[in-house]
């Protein structure tokens, strides 16, 4: 195992749309435990391959049960309801803004094994879902944000970097 870089805003990677995966090879397995070792040593929940600088459609994701899972070409196939909440994101560290996402959506996708699954998420998961297949599309959270927040946002980055003072809430993705 081991820690990979995670690309920070700027870098075009995370600005490409993502591969469809045709085949979990072992280089891919590998890769994918070393997401799961990366998003828990930075104390994040979610991290998706173009974070990583792999341009695939897979994403890792913490199951709230002191594990992770991994989903392979996910797809939402239903959404419902929408909700605000406060979001941050690893390749942009130290910042955060509120983003509205779908309450609960459906997904397929299948896992590292090839295996079909379903999920039907809500609350946290539901987010972490959304941003991190944002992230397969190459669009970032501050998309979502109304233009002047987002280039405040922006005009501070450029100015000052990213923020030295990072919050210890674990829901940066
Ligand atoms: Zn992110």
């Amino acid at each position: 195992m081991a820690l990979l870089d995670v690309r920070l805003y700027g870098d075009p990677i995370l600005r490409r749309k993502a591969m469809h995966v045709q085949e979990v090879t072992p280089e891919l397995r590998r890769l994918i435990s070393d997401m799961v070792e990366t998003m828990f040593h930075q104390v994040g929940i979610g991290l998706a391959a173009p974070q990583v600088g792999i341009p695939y459609r897979l994403l890792v994701m913490d199951d709230g049960k002191g594990g992770a899972r991994a989903l392979v070409n996910p797809v939402i196939t239903q959404r419902s309801g929408s909700v605000v909440d406060e979001e941050g994101c690893l390749s942009l560290p130290g910042i955060y803004a509120d983003v509205e996402r779908s309450k609960s959506v459906t997904i397929e996708a299948t896992d590292e094994d090839e295996q079909p699954i379903n999920i039907e998420a809500t609350g946290m998961q539901a987010r972490v879902i959304q941003h991190e297949m944002d992230h397969l599309d190459g669009i970032l959270f501050i998309d979502h944000l109304s233009p002047v927040a987002r280039d405040r946002i922006k005009q501070k980055i450029q100015k000052h970097g990213f923020p030295k003072e990072r919050r210890s809430r674990a829901f940066a993705l």
